[in-house]
């Protein structure tokens, strides 16, 4: 047990605040990681407005890295003095998902997840006797967290740990959405609908990939800026495209944006829904034109990843200058500056904002 500072969720409509919480020793499967560097991702901010609910209080933050320090019985694939970017969908490798190689899809631990628990069904955390509870089993914006083994996945030791950290979301969400659900080719057309984090990563996917016309498209002329610095071709202010493409991709989570998509392909084309739409929303799409004109739409999550075989592989592509991935990191902050730094993300502020510890 070890007291630790930690960003803490409390209730919906007030911001993180930074108070000391206690962290247990790794149970078994576990392991004990010191963070290095946490993402300020919008997933996270989902908590305050509402949108995502947990119970009070959680430790929040789901896309970091840092050293493994400890490591509970039983663990076998993450040594002690491990670089590790954190996985934020734990998986039991054994359902059909699974053995399907489509771990993000794994249904084991759902309730677990979203109960704000380890996979054994309790806390590690805690504040002065009372559970504390996980964000997606890594609660990272912490100077310490406990995660299941299958939720730490090694890199290699000389990577950045901020870039190790962006490749546990933002980046393995968007190229992976361009590279394992869209296989985009080399010379392909590509539209990404919302300029964010994950948007920015598939814009980085698509230039990856090899993809020559890159539209983006989005509401700030900031983030058209932005977008063209990693590689866009194209910009517009106006879902409404007046070339179409090969490939949408819808990073925001809009039913209208969706259908936007949908119209801004070819026929032949295909929509991949990459932004969380809330619950219980419904899209609408034209069904004439999806029969007539052979359209696809794909839904992706997690990038279809496997983090194991696909953060070292975006790592190395990073390496390889072939992902450039340091631009996207234009701010830093320390864990006591997390609502300046969600306040700057909801504020529009371009980029990704990074924790470093
Ligand atoms: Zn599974
Ligand atoms: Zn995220």
């Amino acid at each position: 047990m070890r007291t630790i500072s930690a960003a803490v969720f409390r209730e919906v409509g007030t911001p993180f605040r930074i108070e000391s919480v206690q962290l247990a020793d790794p149970g078994p499967g576990e392991v004990l990681v010191k963070m290095q560097a946490a993402g300020v991702c919008h997933s996270d901010w989902h908590l305050v407005t509402g949108a995502t609910k947990v119970p009070s209080l959680t430790v929040p933050g789901h896309e970091g890295a840092g050293i493994v320090e400890a490591v509970g019985p039983g663990v076998s694939q993450v040594r002690v003095g491990d670089l590790v970017a954190l996985n934020w969908a734990p998986y039991c490798g054994l359902c059909e998902c699974c053995l399907d190689n489509l771990p993000a899809l794994c249904q084991e631990y759902l309730k677990q997840k979203w109960a704000g628990t380890l996979l054994d069904g309790t806390t590690r955390l805690s504040q002065n006797g009372t559970p504390v509870y996980h964000f997606t089993a890594t609660a990272c914006f912490a100077e310490y967290t406990v995660v299941p083994e299958c939720c730490a996945v090694p890199l290699p030791a000389d990577t950045p740990p901020a870039i190790a950290a962006v490749l546990g979301c933002a980046v393995t969400t968007g190229v992976g959405a361009v590279l394992n659900k869209a296989r985009v080719a080399p010379g392909d057309s590509v539209a990404v609908f919302g300029c964010g984090g994950v948007g920015l990563c598939t814009i980085l996917g698509a230039v990856a990939a090899g993809a020559g016309r890159i539209v983006a498209v989005d509401v700030s002329e900031e983030k058209l800026a932005f977008a063209h610095l990693l590689g866009a071709t194209e910009t517009s202010l106006s879902p409404v495209l007046e070339k179409r493409v090969d490939f949408a991709f819808e990073c925001v989570g809009l039913p209208e944006l969706q259908r936007h998509a949908f119209d801004a392909i070819k026929p032949g084309g295909m929509a991949v829904f990459a932004g969380i739409t809330p619950t219980d929303s419904l899209t609408s799409l034209p069904g004439a034109a999806w029969t007539r004109q052979e359209k696809t739409v794909a839904g992706t999550y997690y990038g279809t990843a496997h983090p194991r075989r696909d953060f070292p592989r975006f790592a190395e592509l990073w390496r390889q200058g072939r992902l450039p991935l340091e631009k996207l990191l234009t701010r830093t902050y320390e864990l006591g500056q997390i609502e300046t730094a969600y306040a700057d993300l909801v504020g529009g502020a371009v980029g990704r904002g990074m924790i470093v510890f």
